[in-house]
């Protein structure tokens, strides 16, 4: 079947991304077939394009916060049936039976081990050329009127949760809010400081603040975001450009913070948090750049002499159909504000467009796909 779908004909800058048909191929056995509704944009997405996290050789396609409809599926899909709204996500649903998942560890699923090799491989488009696209970030690519993806990814989406709502789920506020809740689990009256107020930092906050969190000290270089999130719930934040952000969070909290969540990739933010945290505290790493700048530069072994912790969060540590159902009901409770998370709103043929914007600061930017931009919600430039 032909669809359209946003690629870049080669790896490299992300500027040169085009719209155009491509074959999708049918489902395999245990994929099911999308039709794109929405797909919001990560950074994920264009560290992957570019190649920072990782080289690939041909054209390269990406999109991994999806929602949309179930058109076909193979014939081993039990999960979900044509009609079915969904999110599909990176994080995947565990077999529930294997140690790793009866322990609570369901990522490390040994049923997924045949299929765990999903970035940087042949996807399931192909250019009118014949030239087979890479999925660069994710087991799918996104970006496009149709994609496939495996079962294991997919999370029934709620009839009343917003297209767009499900894909801001699927990775960039799980990935925060999931993070905090997940790794952090922070008692109430903790301190919570976060460098990085983007669409994942201030989920991050939104999960301090749920947790009861106080102080709750957002750190940014951008006035812009940190005013998001004093809304969001900082009750503190510092501007890395106009104050030492260590003293300043040592004058707050006293012993330095409780808990430090680095949101935001960047050389010495890792070092800076720890310096930030108290020797009881713990660090948890979600942000990630290039993969030649993520060492951990200058720790040393009086970091952690006193028990202080250094760890990562991929996807919030989120288990799919566990976690996504209990958001879907916070949002409905309004516990959480995800619409305000979302910047502007791109059709497909303005890709590049979103991409621009999404790094020239916006929170969360959002291609629709497969259905209009609501008239109320219209970027209009
Ligand atoms: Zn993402
Ligand atoms: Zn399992």
């Amino acid at each position: 079947m032909k669809c359209k779908a946003a690629l870049m004909p080669r790896m490299g800058d992300y500027h040169d991304i085009v719209v155009e048909d491509v074959y999708v191929d049918e489902p395999g056995d245990e994929e099911v077939q999308i039709h794109v509704m929405t797909c919001t944009i990560c950074h994920s997405d264009i560290h992957a394009l570019t190649g920072e996290h990782g080289e690939y050789e041909g054209p390269g396609m990406a999109g991994h916060e999806i929602a949309g409809i179930v058109t076909k599926v193979g014939s081993k899909v039990t999960y979900v049936k044509p009609g079915d709204r969904v999110l599909c996500s990176e994080v995947r649903q565990g077999c529930g039976q294997c140690i790793p998942c009866m322990t609570g560890h369901p990522w490390h699923c040994t049923s997924h081990t045949r299929t765990e090799k999903l970035f940087r491989i042949p996807g399931c488009h192909t250019r009118m050329n014949g030239e087979r696209c890479i999925q660069t970030c994710s087991g799918t690519s996104g970006f496009a009127e149709y994609s496939n993806a495996h079962e294991s990814m997919l999370c029934k989406l709620d009839d009343d949760i917003p297209f767009e709502i499900g894909s801001a789920l699927a990775c960039g506020f799980m990935s925060g809010f999931g993070a905090v809740l997940n790794r952090c689990q922070i008692k109430p009256g903790e301190s919570f400081a976060v460098c990085g107020c983007g669409g994942v930092g201030l989920s991050a906050i939104m999960g301090a603040k749920y947790s009861g969190a106080s102080p709750i000290i957002g750190i940014d270089t951008m006035p812009e975001k940190l005013e998001a999130a004093k809304r969001f719930g900082a009750t503190h934040v510092l501007n890395p450009k106009e104050c030492n952000v260590v003293e300043e969070v040592w004058k707050i909290t006293g012993f330095g913070a409780d808990h430090g969540l680095v949101a935001v990739a960047g050389k010495g933010l890792k070092r800076q948090m720890m310096d930030c945290t108290a020797e009881w505290g713990q660090v948890v790493v979600v942000g990630h750049g290039h993969r030649r700048d993520e060492f951990c530069d200058e720790l040393n072994y009086f970091d952690f002499l006193k028990g202080k912790r250094l760890t990562g969060c991929v996807m919030g540590g989120v288990t799919l159909r566990r976690d996504i159902p209990k958001y879907m009901e916070m949002y409905r409770n309004k516990q959480i504000d995800i619409d305000s998370l979302l910047t502007n709103r791109f059709t497909l043929d303005q890709i590049r467009e979103a991409l621009v914007d999404s790094c020239s600061g916006a929170l969360k930017d959002v291609v629709y796909i497969g259905c209009p931009i609501p008239e109320d919600l219209a970027h209009r430039p």
